[in-house]
């Protein structure tokens, strides 16, 4: 015999049935365990803040760490999940989203912004819930983007190198005063607007900006806007001394940086790009990085930086030619897509993300609210364009 909750002695065995009974406090602990979810492309620190959040929010969810990508080869490694979460480097086409749904998946909960890796279309005739996380730091994004600016333009890199091998010579260390240079911003969104008043505020610049649907608070005159200027894009490029991209990778943005577009360019111009590698057409660049009509290139991302991103290959060959030949050259900078990469942007992804598998789990759907931070669930309410 046992004391009862409510100090009655009970039998042992009323005790077990009346523990394990519909709606006892059990199975209710049972019911709420049994979601559980498959994150693919996970870092140890990923692991980390999703325990970390897990707890925080009690959510009680039961995670399967995987540090594989998402893809046709890995997707049975999600039988008996109600959730998938991946990466911007996961893939998860046609066939894999239709095996998803086989699995019995009911949610891809994306922990970044861009789905330019899902097939929306076939997860909304699947039945596939697609969550994400809108901004979790614009400031992370558009202040690695100054940084890299900076960088770029003094060659802090090569100085680094350089003074660790015990040269200390000036010589291809030459930059430029960023006051007054014009920097020309495509996409003037969370990101790019944070770049554009780092830039103006901070360094004086002469900031101009492109984009299809321009913001006032870039163009309106201070104090509520900028007083930064739109011009059409050719002549963006054509009088910037430095570019920023900060449009998301679409069908009309793919390549909006290539060989014609560096024909009308100004010679020497330097080039940011921390939005997507699809933007710029590679092999064009490199081009343009031999002939001197680029000076530099700093980026966070490039074509084709799936395999290899967030794995290293310091001991092994990269056998993508177009990133070999990247990294090799002096006039530029590679970071492996850590541009949203802060103590912050992790917490606000992990928050957004467990939300929205809490949604899914109790049938309300993910948050939506109207601040920076929602998750934006799709289908059916599919944004107009894919923000990246
Ligand atoms: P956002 O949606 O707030 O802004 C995107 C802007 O691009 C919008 O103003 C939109 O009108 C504009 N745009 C759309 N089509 C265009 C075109 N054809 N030409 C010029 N502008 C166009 O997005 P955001 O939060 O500022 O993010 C920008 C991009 O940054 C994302 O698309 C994503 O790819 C990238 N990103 C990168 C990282 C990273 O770690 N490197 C992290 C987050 C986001």
């Amino acid at each position: 015999s046992l004391l009862h909750p409510w100090g009655e002695v009970v039998e042992y065995k009323d005790f077990v049935s009346w523990l394990f009974r519909d709606r006892s406090p059990v199975r209710a602990l049972r019911k709420r365990s049994s979601f559980k979810v498959a994150i693919f492309s996970c870092a140890p620190y990923d692991r980390d803040w999703f325990d970390r959040t897990n707890e925080e929010l009690g959510c009680n969810f039961e995670f399967e760490y995987h540090s594989e990508q998402l893809n046709i080869d890995t997707v049975t490694r999600a039988k008996g999940c109600s959730a998938v979460c991946t990466f911007v480097n996961d893939f998860a086409g046609e066939d894999v989203v239709k095996a998803l749904a086989e699995e019995g998946v009911k949610l891809i909960a994306l922990r970044c912004a861009g789905f330019d890796r899902v097939d929306l279309r076939a997860a909304k005739d699947a039945g596939l819930t697609v969550s994400r996380v809108p901004a979790y730091s614009p400031y992370a994004v558009g202040e690695h983007a100054v940084a890299l600016m900076l960088s770029l333009n003094r060659r802090i890199p090569n100085a680094y190198r350089n003074s660790r091998l015990g040269n200390f010579k000036l010589d291809g260390q030459l930059g430029c005063d960023m006051y007054k240079k014009r920097v020309g911003i495509i996409g003037t969104g969370l990101i790019g607007t944070i770049a554009a008043t780092v830039l103006k505020k901070g360094f004086e610049c002469d900031v101009v900006a492109y984009d299809v649907f321009p913001n006032p608070k870039i163009s309106d005159p201070a104090p509520d806007g900028l007083g930064i200027p739109y011009l059409d894009l050719d002549t963006v490029l054509a009088t910037s001394d430095f570019i920023s991209l900060h449009a998301p990778l679409l069908p009309t943005t793919k390549h909006m940086i290539n060989a014609e577009k560096l024909k009308i360019m100004k010679k020497g111009i330097q080039i940011v790009n921390t939005s997507r590698g699809g933007l710029i057409d590679t092999t064009a660049l490199i081009q343009g990085l031999k002939d001197g009509t680029i000076a530099g290139a700093a980026m966070d991302v490039v074509e084709g930086e799936a395999p290899y991103f967030f794995r290293d290959f310091s001991t092994s060959c990269v056998t993508d030619d177009n990133i070999a030949t990247l990294v090799r050259m002096p006039n530029v900078i590679l970071t492996p897509h850590l541009a949203f990469f802060t103590q912050e942007a992790l917490k606000t992804i992990s928050d957004t993300t467990l939300k929205s598998m809490q949604g899914i789990r109790e049938g309300t759907g993910p948050p939506k609210q109207n601040g920076v931070l929602d998750t934006v669930c799709l289908p059916p309410e599919a944004p107009k364009e894919d923000k990246g």
